[in-house]
């Protein structure tokens, strides 16, 4: 049993603070689950004696970028099986909604468990070190589904803050979704209770939060959004749902509550610093004012908006009102992966398209993929590398061809360079979970064949897939 882990001499250690330093050759010395010193370079005499003393886990940093983890705010691992089905390639969102609520009214615990595992594992393998997860399918029989999760989150190692989603309003309401994906509000309810008694953890560098999350203004009641607000208060813990995603939402907001929707979360108890929304596109600027005043948070999903051609989220205004805007990949079938390190890339790139070349600069990039992603998931001793925060770090090897001459500016050459979004190594909750790229806590082999066999039974080939 070690005391710990040293990561000696890194070639560029990032630590993310306010002033963004970037320190050339100095050392992070991590003691449990927390980050205890750091040495500068003009300290490496002392750090090597520490190093010598057997006592620690050393890492060699030489050619290494180490930074804070990144926080993924917005997920559905459960996606991950149904992902890239010719059919539902180049549906827009209602239709591509409507097309997959068939299959995954088939879900099962063996289904969840695997996607968990998988979706997890690639999270980690990219640079993440918490995540969130929006699950709201529950059919017959899955009422276990969030256990199950907690069980994988745990066996990866990842920081996890699962959210208890919901569907309650079928198409016979007025809703999107068939009657055999949705509970009734009384059950819902319940199983909040039940999963907040269980699992949420408000302790320093908590490794398990729990947030209710209705999944949309189109597929739950206005009832269901007010108890749910609340409730969540009374308990406090977060609420997160998607809101304003595409102008077909727009569209049914004001055809069915004759408000747009920010004005209706509004009604129903939904702005506050208690509160994040996925994708938040259409916004108009006293929407985004209102936010920031709030302190209300956006997951911004860049692939996955552009995958369903839903648009570009205003997000360099967000960020000029002060409204946390945290990263996210999205459920898998609409990104379709868990690339952690290529979501902050392509939320680097498509905002110089929408709003200008310098509307998106790479340190705005890295400020959301990891402080105001840990904010909003509320695990704030992560994201930036200090004394006394949690031990979530991350260590990219830029010493390969995907990085050579991009070393002028070692923290941004990940964003803008390679090709491999491989963590060389990845620490969470100061455990090694990968060590030189290979994923220690679950065998990706196993992951690899289960997760292929279960997607090939619930895909009805003859239905979906056109290859003979
Ligand atoms: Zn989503």
């Amino acid at each position: 049993m070690t005391k710990g882990i040293i990561i000696k001499n890194a070639y560029a250690t990032a630590l993310l603070d306010a002033k963004n330093t970037v320190l050339k050759d100095a050392s992070v010395l991590i003691e449990g689950r927390e980050i205890k010193k750091i040495y500068t370079k003009e300290e490496t005499a002392e750090i090597e004696k520490l190093a010598a003393g057997g006592e620690y886990k050393v890492i060699d940093g030489a050619h290494n970028l180490v930074l804070p983890g990144f926080v993924n705010t917005h997920h559905h691992f459960y996606q991950i099986l149904t992902r890239n089905i010719p059919k539902m390639q180049d549906e827009k969102l209602f239709d591509w909604l409507v097309d997959l609520y068939d299959i995954w009214a088939l879900l099962d615990e063996e289904w969840v468990h695997y996607s968990t595992l998988a979706a997890m594992g690639e999270l980690a393998l990219t640079g993440c070190t918490a995540t969130t997860d929006h699950h709201y399918v529950f059919p017959k029989g899955g009422q276990h589904f969030i256990d199950t999760q907690f069980k994988a989150a745990e066996q990866i190692g990842l920081r996890f803050h699962a959210t208890r989603g919901s569907m309650s309003r079928s198409k016979k309401d007025g809703g999107l979704p068939p009657d055999s994906v949705v509970q009734t509000e009384e059950e819902i309810m319940q199983d909040c209770e039940r999963l907040i008694n269980k699992y949420h953890d408000a302790s320093k560098h908590s490794m398990r939060k729990i947030a209710l999350a209705p999944c949309s203004p189109f597929s739950v009641t206005p009832k269901l959004l007010e108890e749910t607000a609340k409730f969540a208060r009374a308990k406090k813990v977060k609420m997160h749902t998607h809101l304003c995603e595409t102008s077909d939402e727009d569209d049914y907001c004001l055809k069915t509550y004759k408000l747009r929707p920010i004005d209706f979360m509004e009604s129903v108890g939904w702005l506050g610093a208690d509160v994040w929304f996925a994708h938040s596109i259409y916004v108009n600027e006293k929407e985004i004012e209102r936010m920031g005043k709030t302190g209300t948070g956006v997951a911004h999903c860049p692939s996955s908006n552009l995958r369903l051609g839903s648009g570009i989220a205003p997000v360099p205004k967000m960020l000029e009102c002060g409204v946390p805007v945290g990263i996210a990949v999205d459920g898998s079938a609409s990104n379709d992966s868990s690339d952690m390190l290529g979501e902050l890339r392509m939320a680097m790139l498509v905002h110089r398209v929408g709003t200008g070349v310098s509307s998106m600069p790479a340190s705005n990039v890295f400020k959301m993929g990891c402080q105001h992603g840990a904010k909003i998931l509320d695990f704030n001793t992560s994201g930036e590398i200090a004394p006394g925060m949690a031990a979530d770090i991350i260590i990219y090897d830029l010493d390969s061809i995907g990085y050579v001459g991009a070393l002028h500016d070692p923290l941004s050459s990940i964003l803008f360079a390679g090709f491999n979004h491989r963590v060389n190594y990845n620490i969470t909750n100061g455990k090694i979970i990968v060590e030189k790229g290979v994923l220690k806590t679950a065998d990706e082999r196993t992951i690899v064949e289960n997760g292929n066999r279960i997607a090939e039974r619930i895909v009805d080939r003859k239905k979906y897939i056109d290859i003979r």
